[in-house]
């Protein structure tokens, strides 16, 4: 279902921020530039002097004349990256800083809505724009293994070379994957490593609590008409984004309705080659008790399941907040 026009004027708004705020940065970066480089100046004037005599001589047809200019041009642009390199730059220093550079910020590649353009309907549409916060400060970078100790850290790193394994094979082969382990080991900040991996790799991500997702299914079912057309909105890309990630299984109140949802959801993402990622607190037997035999059946033969080691971190960074990472 399209975009009301308020949706998408609220998108186009955000690339013209966006856009201000490239060229607002571009213009401060020059002129420190030009401040620190005022040689700079003179040879840019030069630059484009020449270009525009070379202009004129292309309409005039005076070949001999162009050949020349060319080749001063060809100096200057060499004397302009020499003249950068003494100064530790280069010339994608003098250009503007997209974030995304695929689109430049307008959200189109010619006709066609850019990848990040997607995302930002995703955004908008579940109320997910508060997730790149959360990435900034959950991620591999800032993620640490002194939480977890002896054989615990030994486990540990091998379900993150497990999940840089997944982003690094996300696009070659069809992979899902179940994190399992008590509450605050560690899964959701796994699950937000590898939804930022996958974002700033232009991948479209549904970020979902089970609560939210089974809230969304069933107000879509059960709920007024005009929470009907958000959920018309919303439930493509529950089964089409890249990666979904259902957080936390198993603390949402089950009932009949999610038991079924939740087979419907995993079965047709396995059917369209599209990924999961599911967290949960649950082990195998509790979810079998409460999923079905079939959805665990499913998952057991489509998931790569790993069981996170350790105790509570949260209450770990809480007795020692100034613990170093690593
Ligand atoms: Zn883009």
């Amino acid at each position: 279902m399209p975009l009301i026009n308020t949706q998408y004027d609220s998108i186009m708004r955000g690339y013209a921020r966006r856009q201000a705020r490239s060229r607002q940065e571009l213009e401060e970066r020059l002129e420190r530039i030009h401040r620190e480089i005022p040689e700079l100046s003179a040879l840019e004037e030069q630059i484009t002097a020449c270009q525009a005599e070379k202009v004129r001589a292309a309409v005039s047809q005076n070949r001999e004349l162009s050949a020349e200019l060319e080749e001063r041009l060809t100096q200057l642009f060499e004397g302009r990256a020499e003249l950068l390199a003494e100064h530790g730059l280069s010339l994608s220093d003098l250009e503007p800083v997209y974030t995304c550079p695929d689109c430049r910020d307008t959200g189109y590649i010619g006709e066609e809505k850019c990848h990040c353009f997607l995302q930002a309907e995703i955004d908008l549409l579940y109320h997910q724009s508060h997730l790149k916060e959360i990435l900034e400060k959950e991620n591999f970078h800032t993620f640490s293994y002194s939480w977890y100790e002896g054989e615990d850290r030994e486990i540990m790193r091998r379900c993150v070379m497990d999940a840089r394994m997944f982003i690094e094979n996300f696009d070659s082969s069809f992979q899902n994957l179940l994190l399992l382990g008590a509450v605050g080991t560690g899964k959701t900040f796994l699950s937000n490593c590898i939804a930022k991996e996958l974002m700033d790799t232009c991948h479209s991500v549904v970020y979902l609590t089970a609560f939210q997702l089974f809230e969304l299914l069933s107000r879509a079912a059960f709920g007024s008409e005009k929470q009907n057309r958000s959920y018309q909105q919303t439930y493509p890309y529950i089964f089409d984004c890249d990666l979904l990630i259902i957080d936390d299984l198993g603390t949402e109140l089950p009932n009949s309705f999610t038991v079924s949802q939740f087979f419907l959801c995993i079965n047709e993402r396995i059917l369209r080659k599209k990924s999961t990622l599911i967290s949960s607190n649950l082990d195998m037997e509790a979810l079998r008790n409460i999923y079905s035999e079939r959805a665990l059946s499913r998952i057991i033969s489509c998931y790569t399941i790993r069981q996170l080691p350790g105790s509570d971190i949260r209450i770990k960074k809480k007795l020692k907040p100034g613990r170093p990472a690593s």
